[in-house]
């Protein structure tokens, strides 16, 4: 099958970004990863790990972008080194009466900007998130309302005579076992995911993030094959 439409893939490595990638690739794009370097903790480990996601779902470019404001502005426990990522007890991981501590500050919104500046340039049709319910709880900028409004600003966004990419959220109505059980319906590399708030080299295991990863696992009723310390 000759692929002709492309997808700009938006990937920190995690799962809902790589089930996302992996839709656009049965889908029928051409893929071309974008990641983003915002002095998040555990940089180094996305970074490898969205560059061997990659290279397995056979994307045709990988287009990396620093945004250092984010770090410098600080805001969050996972940009500003005098702040604690919450782990274990400290996890409220269905609290929806607090931000929690780990939130960036407009971090989807920055994020797709740049994104979608590249989509324009590429000429790209899509851009493929791994935005969902599960996030969706705490941060509203994964809810299917953040997606059409971004999309109505991008139409007059990019200019007159560039293609329109849409942003697609194909797991947005899903919660993480849902979205686990998605993943193994499509065959995405779940395996080679990275989820960890705390960038060490194996997944910590108490963070919120690695607590949403075994949840997940363990409500899909999956094996989760994740190597963690704790
Ligand atoms: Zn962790």
């Amino acid at each position: 099958m000759a692929r002709t439409k492309i997808a700009v893939c938006v990937c920190s490595g995690g799962i809902d970004s790589t089930v996302a990638a992996t839709i656009a690739s049965q889908e029928g794009y051409n893929l071309y990863f974008f990641h983003a370097s915002y002095g998040q903790r555990a940089e180094a480990c996305e970074k490898e790990t969205v560059e061997i996601i990659a290279r397995y779902l056979g994307a045709k470019e990988l287009k990396f972008v620093e945004i250092p404001f984010l770090k410098e502005l600080g805001g969050s426990a996972l940009t500003d080194a005098k702040r604690t990522v919450p782990v274990g007890e400290e996890v409220h991981l269905d609290s929806d009466k607090e931000t929690p501590p780990t939130w960036v500050p407009c971090r989807n919104l920055i994020l797709l900007a740049h994104a979608s500046a590249y989509a324009e340039v590429i000429g790209a049709d899509a851009l493929f998130v791994g935005f969902n319910a599960e996030e969706a709880r705490s941060y509203p900028d994964n809810e299917a309302e953040f997606v059409k409004r971004y999309n109505t600003v991008l139409e007059k966004a990019v200019a007159s005579f560039s293609r329109v990419p849409s942003v697609k959220a194909p797991l947005v109505h899903l919660l993480k076992p849902e979205i686990i059980k998605k993943g193994m319906e499509v065959k995405a590399p779940l395996l080679l995911t990275y989820s960890c708030y705390l960038g060490e080299e194996k997944h910590c295991g108490i963070c919120a993030s690695c607590l949403h990863r075994r949840r997940g696992f363990k409500d899909a009723g999956v094996v989760d094959l994740t190597e963690y310390i704790r």
